[in-house]
């Protein structure tokens, strides 16, 4: 048995090793995605799919409860659509999958297979809106889309992946500026709230702001390796579709007037920040709120008269109370070999139950971010999980900030901004003076981007980082997936 628990546990790569080895050894032993056979693409197996599940749940229930609807519109998308709003096709041009034919006979007019909507969705806008009282149109999509990207890995960038975009229309700038910042803010409380992933909220440069867009904004987050990750962007896209697509409604005033809009999104790569902010040595860790068994329930001694019955009564008291519960009966593998094996995909609460607690009407039960255990009273089972489940939250969230914090560096001037990205890691706070220029450069030479220009501002200096002119903003920059 000890080697076989051996096995089982040194086919995860150390973190400190080779982080990314780590977490190909990590999706694939949890049985999250399976590498497809169209290069850049995944399979996402059934228990890797629920985290999604989960995700999509939490987030449906935030965007009804702020006004918005689900619609759906189609997967192709006309060339001449997407080549409307020029910075719009610039941007994405280069990552787009195209369809020239169907079945035998050529296209008249080839296809872009949707590397994100807002030019389909503006086209149909700008017939739906006419009048101040058609607006504001809030509506989301969940769906698939595809970015022919030059360099994938599972759930952080595929060259398919699901998300839900909003698309948003608005009457007045104002208006539209609000909607886009109200949805940061569901972002963010989401993210920490649910994931146990703490975000930094503010602005992307011009340079890093969606292709089209007026304003950008983001939240970022930190992974155990000391790289960034956009984990969700919301953008103003302020009246550039509406010209090219005429979206144009007649306001109370008799005037004609161009709508203001917005767009927003998040993807699936948020399983990916999950497993790099939360994982550890043994495997995933996940969030209770997303977990798709949140108790794994394993009986000691499973031969043992009584045992399995009671492990039963317990498993329905739990499911019966809303957890997600699963009792693991197999008696093909001891319960070493089980722990084992729920501590790699990331069950938050364990719950052990043999001869020796129904003796004393009692379950164990341990979690899986600090392996602590408590014995709790039968009666009391419930209360105590779902204690738990809360304690697990702040338990990793709080594990996951400070490993931010750690990561976090203030840098005066460019040499400290060397090491700080190239020694210590993570995010580097400096200041700049807006030029397109130093950005471009300090990405050249220390392979760092501007992350955000964040709502929190700090005065490091006076003078960019880079080059010594006053500066305008002080920026996270950081080395980023
Ligand atoms: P965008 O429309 O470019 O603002 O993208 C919206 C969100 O989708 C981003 O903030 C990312 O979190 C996510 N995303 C973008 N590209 C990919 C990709 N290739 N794979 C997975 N997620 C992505």
């Amino acid at each position: 048995m000890e080697k076989k628990q051996q096995e089982f546990v040194t086919h995860i790569t150390p973190k400190e090793e080779d982080f990314s080895q780590w977490y190909t050894d990590v999706i694939l032993k949890a049985d999250l995605v399976d590498y497809a056979p169209v290069k850049g693409c995944m399979v996402i197996k059934p228990y890797g799919y629920a985290i999604w599940e989960n995700i999509q749940k939490e987030l449906d229930a935030r965007f009804k409860a702020t006004g918005h609807k689900n619609a759906y519109f189609p997967l192709f998308i006309p060339e001449s659509l997407l080549r409307k709003e020029a910075e719009h096709v610039e941007g994405f041009a280069p990552e787009v999958a195209w369809v020239t034919r169907g079945g035998s006979e050529e296209l008249a007019e080839p296809l872009v297979v949707r590397p994100t909507s807002e030019t389909i969705i503006c086209a149909m806008y700008a017939k739906w809106v006419q009048s101040y009282r058609d607006l504001p149109i809030l509506y989301n999509q969940w769906c698939n889309v595809v970015r022919w990207e030059k360099s994938t890995r599972p759930f952080l960038r595929t060259a398919e992946f699901l998300w839900q975009e909003g698309h948003t229309v608005h009457a007045t700038e104002e208006e539209a500026e609000e909607e886009t910042l109200k949805i940061l803010g569901i972002y963010k409380e989401f993210a920490e709230n649910v994931l146990a992933i703490p975000v930094v909220v503010g602005r992307k440069s011009e340079k890093e702001k969606f292709a089209g867009a007026l304003r950008t904004y983001t939240m970022e987050a930190m992974m155990q390796d000391g790289k960034a990750l956009q984990a969700g962007t919301s953008h103003n896209l302020g009246q550039h579709f509406a010209k090219v697509f005429d979206i144009q409604y007649l306001d109370k005033d008799g005037q004609l007037k161009y709508a203001w809009q917005t767009s927003w999104g998040v993807s699936t790569r948020l399983i990916g920040a999950i497993i790099m902010v939360h994982g550890d040595e043994r495997g995933l860790v996940l969030p209770p709120k997303v977990a798709p068994v949140q108790v794994i329930i394993v009986p000691i001694a499973i031969h043992k008269e009584g045992v399995l019955d009671k492990a039963r009564e317990v498993y329905r008291q739990i499911a019966d109370a809303g957890i997600r519960v699963e009792i693991d009966d197999r008696d093909t593998q001891t319960p070493g070999w089980k722990f084992n094996e729920w501590e790699l995909k990331g069950v938050p609460v364990r719950l052990e139950i043999g001869p020796k607690d129904i003796e004393k009407n009692q379950v164990v039960l341990v979690r899986r971010d600090n392996f602590e255990k408590v014995a709790v009273p039968m009666d009391n089972v419930v209360q105590a999980i779902n204690h738990m489940l809360v304690e697990v939250h702040k338990g990793i969230y709080d594990k996951a900030l400070k490993m931010r914090e750690n990561f976090t560096h203030v840098a005066r001037n460019f040499d400290e901004f060397k090491e700080a990205i190239e020694v210590k890691k993570g995010f580097v706070k400096a200041m700049w003076c807006g030029e397109r220029e130093c950005e471009d450069n300090i990405k050249a030479e220390t392979g760092a981007t501007t992350r955000c220009i964040p709502f929190e501002q700090e005065h490091i200096d006076d003078h960019c980082v880079y080059c010594g002119r006053l500066a305008k903003h002080m920026v996270y920059f950081a080395r980023a997936y």
